[in-house]
């Protein structure tokens, strides 16, 4: 198998060959038609996280291992299966999903893999992914039939997708009406709004810096939209006017400083800042606020196999709009890379491989 891997980090990508896996027991072995290109790729390549206080959290020391192939929004057709594989077929086209744990413990056996606690084999991370052009599935259950869904589009429901999928859920139960604030309206703020809406809830509030987002967010149904720039008391105010008072969820897409702090001043009594973006930095949580207004700060990663099929299924009733993605030949893997890192993309960039008509 080829694969465009980063060999050392911030360097570009260098197409290599690797000896293509043979699998084994319950494993499924598929050649990648799409994978969608995610702001966490920028991060793996670039090799770290900021933590705030000007700390760096090194993905080698968390061990990444390099060269590696990244792309964790993996469609693929499979191409062998493994002696105890059941479930699926050679040509079967699925959705990868990629958020992988040890695949035997009481977590991974309850489809809660992207919480595993042993061993963390997510692909694209600490695995070879989608920007080579094979990959294997540990077991079928990981993979997804993507039904007469457009490839290109269904790739990227295994991350942007079931991340702001998840996080969705863990605001619920909210009535249709109450208010659900989205900080961030680039590619997964617009992707929340549209899951949102085919979940038909009725009040979303979209925070952005940029007009032209907060224009992209009205258009994607929005019902409200606030300048997310300027000092933060003043956008907590804004969120609170437009909200008609406190809110009970949060969902912060950016994740920053800047937006952490005024999303958990927007909070009504009992409510809820659901941490997503990776932008970094941190926050300075007032304890006995904590307490008094029973709030909750939680975090939210990617999210379950559950998830994933749950969002599919939505996607294939057609109450999910689409989010606008662009494929690119993956053999230009790094340049969509650096479109991503310089702003210029809107949607999703999408690597097809060269063997998919
Ligand atoms: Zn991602
Ligand atoms: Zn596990």
């Amino acid at each position: 198998m080829h694969a465009y891997a980063v060999v050392e980090n911030g360097k570009p990508l260098q197409e290599i060959e690797l000896p293509t896996p043979e699998p084994t027991g319950t494993e499924v072995l598929l050649e990648v038609t799409h994978c969608g290109v995610c702001h966490s790729d920028l991060h793996i390549w670039e090799g770290y996280y900021d933590v705030g206080g000007g700390q760096k959290m090194s993905l080698v020391d968390r061990g990444v291992v390099l060269p590696l192939a990244m792309g964790h929004e993996i469609v693929g057709r499979v191409v062998k299966l493994g002696p105890d594989a059941t479930g699926v077929k050679v040509g079967d086209l699925r959705i990868v999903f990629p958020w992988l744990g040890c695949g035997k413990c009481d977590t991974c056996l309850a489809e809660e893999d992207n919480m595993c606690a042993v061993a963390n084999r997510s692909l694209g991370v600490y695995q070879n992914g989608g920007y080579g052009s094979h990959v294997v599935a540990p077991h079928p259950r990981h993979l997804v039939d993507l039904g007469s869904l457009d490839p290109a589009l269904a790739a990227t429901y295994a991350c942007s997708g079931i991340t702001v999928f998840s996080a969705i859920k863990k605001a619920m139960p909210l009535a249709p009406t109450q208010p659900i604030v989205l900080v961030g309206a680039g590619g997964l703020g617009l992707n929340a709004i549209a899951v949102l809406k085919a979940m038909k809830h009725q009040n979303i509030i979209s925070v952005d810096i940029s007009p032209e987002k907060r224009e992209a967010a009205l258009k994607a149904g929005a019902h409200k939209v606030v300048d997310g720039s300027g000092d933060g008391a003043v956008v907590t105010k804004r969120i609170i006017e437009a909200a008609g008072g406190a809110v009970p969820a949060v969902i912060d897409l950016v994740n920053g400083t800047a937006t952490a702090r005024f999303a958990f001043g927007a909070l009504a009594k009992g409510g809820k800042l659901i941490q997503v973006g990776l932008f970094g930095g941190e926050l300075m949580l007032p304890l006995p606020i904590m307490a008094i207004r029973v709030l909750s700060v939680m975090g939210s990663y990617v999210g379950n196999p559950k998830e994933l099929r749950e969002l599919v299924k939505l996607a294939q009733d057609g109450e999910l709009s689409a989010l606008p993605v662009t494929t690119v030949p993956q053999s230009q893997a790094y340049e969509a890379l650096m479109r991503l890192r310089d702003g210029k993309v809107t949607g999703r960039l999408v690597l097809k491989a060269e063997s998919v008509s």
